[in-house]
């Protein structure tokens, strides 16, 4: 991807662990890589079609003058968020915050904090099979909604569906979300299990009643298996009322490690 980068822009701002810093305040050098497309702005000769630098640097302004953060990694994440929010074109940035002035006895030339943030694509699964399984399965997808690390929330059709797994319980209502994240998946898997713990959520039975269950099925084409993390979601090609659901928002998306599309693996699973 192309980039647009800005570098060394100087900003007097007062973030800082220590009383001193936050009163008399010190210079800071952002640096930001903005991945973004620019062909059409290439061949057009046209501002418009590309990002406008000189408004990122007012936005990075903002940020680091309107607040007051202890951390530069906080300055740095806030600073990315926004820029991503502010600019939709832009894919992913780089973000460094410079501080040569840190108060550090010794000699050196300066500490810095260096991220990477992007906007990522993720299928959520939804379902609910206790009390009123419309409203917590739609108060869930208000949350992710409102949540500004997430844009372009998309649900499927609620579906019912007949239990799985452990079957002596009521029918399930199911559906999905299609989304993109700031939020690493670890980060989202977090924000899901807080919407969970909001409708009451407890693990009693595995597989058993609940008010509210949100899995994460798939994101971008990232495959992990980590002790409390496994994306795809290991399961998700057996489970009609996952991909129906998921192949109604995203047909094409083809899962990393089968191969195949949503699309696909649904008429598979419903010829078995
Ligand atoms: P299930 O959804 O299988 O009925 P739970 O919702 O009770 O089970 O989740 C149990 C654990 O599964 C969670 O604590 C979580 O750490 C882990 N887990 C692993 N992979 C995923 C995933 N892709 N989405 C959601 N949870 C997952
Ligand atoms: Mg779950």
């Amino acid at each position: 991807m192309d980039k647009i980068c800005i570098e060394e822009l100087k900003i007097f701002a007062h973030h800082g662990v220590f009383e001193h810093e936050n009163t008399n305040g010190q210079n800071f050098y952002v640096n930001a890589v903005l991945y973004t497309d620019t062909e059409k702005a290439g061949m057009l000769d046209e501002l418009s079609c590309s990002v406008d630098y000189s408004k990122v640097c007012a936005l990075l302004e903002r940020v680091m003058t309107e607040n007051t953060y202890r951390l530069i990694e906080t300055a740095a994440q806030t600073a990315a968020e926004a820029v991503l929010r502010e600019f939709p074109a832009v894919r992913a940035v780089d973000m460094e915050i410079r501080k040569p002035e840190a108060p550090i006895d010794m000699e050196f030339v300066s500490v810095s904090v260096k991220i990477h943030r992007g906007w990522h694509r993720a299928v959520i699964a939804l379902g609910s099979n206790v009390g009123d399984s419309r409203r917590y399965i739609t108060d869930a997808v208000e949350q992710l909604c409102a949540c500004p690390q997430m844009r372009n929330v998309r649900c499927s059709e609620l579906i019912v569906t007949k239990p799985y797994g452990y079957t002596n319980q009521d029918d399930f209502l199911n559906g999905a979300v299609l989304c993109e994240t700031l939020l690493s998946p670890h980060g989202l898997l977090e924000f899901m299990q807080e919407i969970e713990k909001s409708a009451h959520r407890t693990r009693e039975i595995h597989w058993g009643p609940r008010t509210l269950d949100l899995d994460l099925i798939l994101y971008d084409e990232d495959i992990i298996s980590d002790p409390d993390l496994i994306v795809p979601h290991p399961d998700m090609h057996n489970r009609t009322f996952v991909l129906k659901p998921v192949a109604e928002l995203a047909p094409y998306y083809r899962h990393p490690v089968l191969g195949m599309t949503m699309m696909q693996l649904l008429e598979r699973l419903e010829k078995k």
